[in-house]
C-alpha cells in the first residue's frame, strides 16, 4: 500500500470542483486471511485513485472496532480517503461524542450518519433510546463541528443516506423527501444512495429532491451484479430493490451459467454508469463487497484510465 498523500482537499469543495466523484464501499473483515485478501484488492484500487472510500458499520459488537481500525489504517497507511458509516443503534451521546473525537484525532474528515438497523431478533432495551433518527445523528455531529475539537475548523463533512426506490419502512414517498429535508436542514453536505438498477429512479428521486429545496450533491449507489446467488442476497439486504424486466430477461439468457450472469451483471451496471455520467450524476459509489476486480472492469469499459481522469 501506498503511505498517506499529502492532506486531500475537502469533499464539500471537490463535489464543485469536480465533474464527478468516483467512491468506493468496503466492510471490515471478520477474519485475518480476509483482512489480508481486502488488502491485496485495496492495492489494486488504488490505481484508480477514489475520491474517497467507504467503511461499513456492524450492527453492534467487535466488528465495531474493525470499522475504526480499518479507517485508521486506510487513513495513515494509503493514499486513499477513508469515510467512515456510523449509525444510531445502542449508541448514546457520550459514546457517539468518544466516537468522534476518536476520529477527529485521526484526521478523519468525513463521515455517513445513518440510523442503521437494530440486530434481527433483537430483545435488549430501545436500540434507539438515545438516537432515534439519522437527523439526530447529523445533529451530534453537527455540534461536534460546532465544539471546535476538528483540527479542521470545518470539522467533519457529514454525508446522509437516500432511497430512490424508497426506505421500506417509510410509508409514502412524500414522507421520504420530508425527512431527507429534515436530514440536510440539520446539516447533511451530501447524500449517497442506496444501490438501484433502473436509472429513471435516480432521476426521478433527484428531481423530487430538488423540487424541495434540497441542492446538496447526490452520489448514486452503485452495485454490479457478479452471480445469481449475489442477485438473491441483494434483493434481501438492500429490502426493496428492483430488478428491471431487461436484467432479469437477461440473466434468464444465461440459464444459470455463473461466468455469463457475471457478464450481464457488469455490463448492466457499466451501462448505468455511463448514463448517469452522461447525466451529471455528483458522484458513483462502488458497492464493491470487497473486490477490486468488477470495478475495474467498468472503469475500463467507460474509458476512465482514474477517477482523476474525469476532471
Ligand atoms: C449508502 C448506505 C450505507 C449504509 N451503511 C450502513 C452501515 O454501514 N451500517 C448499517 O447498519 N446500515 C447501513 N445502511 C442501512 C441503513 O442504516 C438502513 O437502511 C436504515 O434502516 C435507514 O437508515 P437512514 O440513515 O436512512 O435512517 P433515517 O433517515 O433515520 O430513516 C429511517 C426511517 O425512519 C423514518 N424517519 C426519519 N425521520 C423520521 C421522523 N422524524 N419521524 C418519523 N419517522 C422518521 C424514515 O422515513 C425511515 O423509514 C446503509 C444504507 C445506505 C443507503
Amino acid at each position: 500500500m501506498t503511505p498517506a498523500s499529502t492532506s486531500p482537499v475537502d469533499i464539500r469543495d471537490l463535489f464543485a470542483q469536480r465533474k464527478s466523484t468516483f467512491s468506493f464501499e468496503f466492510f471490515p473483515p471478520k477474519t485475518p486471511e480476509a483482512a489480508e485478501e481486502l488488502y491485496r484488492h485495496i492495492a489494486d484500487l488504488e490505481k484508480l485513485h477514489p475520491t474517497f472510500v467507504s467503511v461499513t458499520y456492524g450492527a453492534g459488537g467487535s466488528t465495531r472496532d474493525l470499522t475504526h481500525q480499518l479507517v485508521v489504517r486506510l487513513n495513515s497507511q494509503t493514499a486513499l480517503n477513508p469515510m467512515p458509516h456510523l449509525t444510531c443503534v445502542c449508541h448514546d451521546e457520550a459514546q457517539i461524542d468518544a466516537i468522534l473525537q476518536k476520529y477527529a484525532e485521526a484526521g478523519i474528515t468525513k463521515i455517513l450518519a445513518l440510523r442503521g438497523d437494530a440486530p434481527k431478533n433483537w430483545t435488549g432495551e430501545d436500540p434507539y433510546k438515545h438516537f432515534k433518527y439519522a437527523s439526530d445523528l447529523v445533529r451530534a455531529i453537527k455540534k461536534f463541528n460546532q465544539s471546535g475539537r476538528h483540527p479542521n475548523p470545518r470539522g467533519f463533512a457529514i454525508a446522509v443516506a437516500g432511497f430512490p426506490e424508497g426506505h421500506p419502512d417509510t410509508p409514502n414517498r412524500v414522507l421520504e423527501i420530508e425527512r431527507m429535508k429534515a436530514k440536510v436542514d440539520e446539516g447533511a453536505d451530501f447524500i449517497v444512495t442506496q444501490l438501484f438498477f433502473d436509472n429513471h429512479d435516480f432521476y426521478d428521486y433527484r428531481d423530487r429532491c430538488a423540487l424541495a429545496g434540497i441542492t446538496i450533491p447526490i452520489v448514486a449507489g452503485i452495485m454490479p451484479i457478479t452471480s445469481l446467488s449475489g442477485m438473491k442476497r441483494m434483493a434481501e439486504l438492500a429490502l426493496g430493490a428492483r430488478y428491471p424486466a431487461p436484467l432479469l430477461r437477461a440473466m434468464n439468457r444465461t440459464r444459470g451459467d455463473e461466468g455469463g450472469a457475471r457478464r450481464v451483471g457488469v455490463h448492466w451496471a457499466t451501462e448505468q454508469c455511463r448514463d448517469l455520467l452522461d447525466h451529471r450524476v455528483a458522484g458513483l459509489h462502488f458497492y464493491t463487497l470487497n473486490r477490486s476486480t468488477a470495478t475495474k472492469e467498468i472503469y475500463a469499459s467507460l474509458g476512465v484510465e482514474s477517477s482523476l481522469s474525469l476532471g
